[in-house]
């Protein structure tokens, strides 16, 4: 019979019923290191007094109006994003898909607009990840997102990841936007060079298409910087955010330049629930914590002390791990076991990963973990480690 939720996952068999910092207490009372922070989402940890006072404050206030009217929550996160980005506008949702769904659409409407409606084309890059709706598998392709559930939304090109010159090859009259991860989560912790990115932006301005840039999960403060696209020293025309922006409540948002969002007037996208004053109250918590120097600061410092580790943790066992890589606090040991055991292996030393694609293992710790949480983490790996290759 099947179970009354949906069996859509593939679950370990553990039940956390409370979080504290970096960790989390299973209902039989173990207490588990949390290095995937709820994939990238707890960007601030577990009960953070300054989310726990803000979300307890506005729940007590207004949890929900509609955007049927102006919502002083909302407006202040939004200029709030616009003073920290390349963004003059910005448009919430509940969640990382979503985004995608508007971003789309901003593309095509920014030609439509434009007198070129034929432009609809959309270059995406393989291993890429882009959520489960229509345009979010549609956009990442590849079987394991798409397989039965055609006809998929059509105009979806997906380029070699890394292969920035087939994008000029790619490029015709039909195509409205190219959409990148600047670091590739799911598909395995894969950074785009800033090279690419800084030629990626080159070969969208010439050809006068939008590029838009997925940092569901490499945003937010995870790479060290609040986005990870300033590396590069390149600013997109449209960017997706989720994940860490809620600290652990459902929100996401696309941010664009006045030029790409010209068509979204209005009635042209909306949401019921997108933007809310509980969900925004703590958006404004989480981005005034995140986007301070200080903080970014040490998210840096923090990862080259992860970093290291890694690289120690690849060298004293070769047998289960090949290498380390990843940037900020967003980083991959690619294993030469399965990543699987090694995910499972953590499990048994009370220690949460996230594996990913390409036969990586992710680390996506809160981005305020302790240098103690960081040796911490990676002693557990090491007799992680030992049990697989023993
Ligand atoms: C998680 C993720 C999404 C989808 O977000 P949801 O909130 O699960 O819909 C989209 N893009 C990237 C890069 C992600 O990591």
């Amino acid at each position: 019979m099947i179970p009354s939720v949906l069996p859509t996952y593939a679950r370990a068999p553990l039940s956390f019923v409370k979080g504290e910092g970096s960790w989390l207490i299973e209902a039989d009372g173990r207490r588990f290191l949390d290095m995937g922070a709820g994939i990238a989402v707890n960007a601030l940890g577990h009960a953070h007094p300054k989310l726990v006072e803000a979300i307890t404050n506005q729940a007590a206030l207004l949890w929900h109006t509609s955007n049927l009217y102006n919502i002083p929550n909302q407006t202040a996160l939004a200029d709030r994003l616009v003073e920290e980005t390349f963004a003059d506008t910005c448009f919430f949702t509940n969640s990382g898909t979503e985004c995608a769904e508007l971003a789309v659409k901003m593309a095509r409407k920014y030609w439509y607009e434009k007198g070129q409606p034929e432009r609809t084309g959309i270059i995406a890059f393989e291993g890429s990840f882009h959520g489960r709706s229509s345009a979010g598998i549609a956009a990442a392709g590849g079987d394991k997102l798409t397989r039965g559930f055609g006809p998929l939304l059509p105009g979806f090109t997906q380029l070699t990841w890394g292969d920035i010159a087939a994008v000029n090859d790619a490029i015709d009259d039909h195509t409205a936007a190219v959409i990148v991860e600047p670091v590739q989560g799911e598909g395995g912790i894969r950074p785009m060079a800033d090279e690419d990115l800084q030629e990626l932006r080159g070969i969208c301005n010439r050809n006068g298409i939008l590029l838009i840039l997925d940092e569901v999960q490499c945003g937010v403060g995870r790479t060290g910087k609040l986005f990870a696209h300033e590396w590069a020293g390149i600013t997109p025309d449209i960017m997706m955010i989720a994940k860490g922006i809620g600290g652990g409540f459902p929100l996401g948002v696309v941010v664009a330049t006045q030029a790409a969002a010209a068509g979204m007037v209005a009635g042209t996208h909306g949401s019921t629930y997108g933007g809310n004053p509980l969900a925004c109250a703590v958006g404004l918590a989480v981005l005034n914590e995140v986007s301070q120097p200080e903080f970014l600061q040490e998210v840096r410092r923090k990862s080259g002390l992860l970093r290291q580790k890694l690289e120690g943790l690849v060298a004293a066992h070769p047998d289960v791990f090949e290498e380390a890589r990843g940037t900020g606090l967003m980083m991959g040991l690619k294993c030469k076991a399965s990543n699987i055991d090694v995910v499972n292996a953590g499990y048994d030393n009370e220690i949460l990963t996230v594996p990913a694609a390409d036969n990586v293992v992710r680390f996506l710790p809160p981005l305020n973990l302790s240098d103690a949480d960081i040796d911490e983490a990676v002693a557990r790996l090491h007799k992680a480690a030992s049990q697989i290759s023993t």
